[in-house]
C-alpha cells in the first residue's frame, strides 16, 4: 500500500523533495502522492513537519 497524505499538510513542499521516485506533486490545498509511483520508503513521513504523510 502506498503512504497517503492527510489534511494536516501545510503544503510546504520539503516531501516531494525528498521522494525517491517523485510520487509527490502539489494538489489543491495539499500535496498528494501518485500511489502507483510510491514505493513505501517512508522518507516522506520522516520529513514533514506536521505528520501529514500516512502508511495504509
Ligand atoms: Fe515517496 Fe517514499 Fe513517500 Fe512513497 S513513501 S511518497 S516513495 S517518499
Ligand atoms: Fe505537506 Fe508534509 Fe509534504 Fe510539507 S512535507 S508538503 S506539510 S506532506
Amino acid at each position: 500500500m502506498a503512504y497517503q497524505i492527510s489534511d494536516e499538510c501545510i503544503s510546504c513542499g520539503a516531501c516531494a523533495e525528498g521522494c525517491p521516485t517523485s510520487a509527490i506533486s502539489e494538489g489543491d490545498g495539499k500535496y498528494v502522492i501518485d500511489a502507483d509511483t510510491c514505493v513505501d520508503c517512508g522518507a516522506c513521513a520522516g520529513t514533514c513537519p506536521v505528520g501529514a504523510p500516512q502508511a495504509n
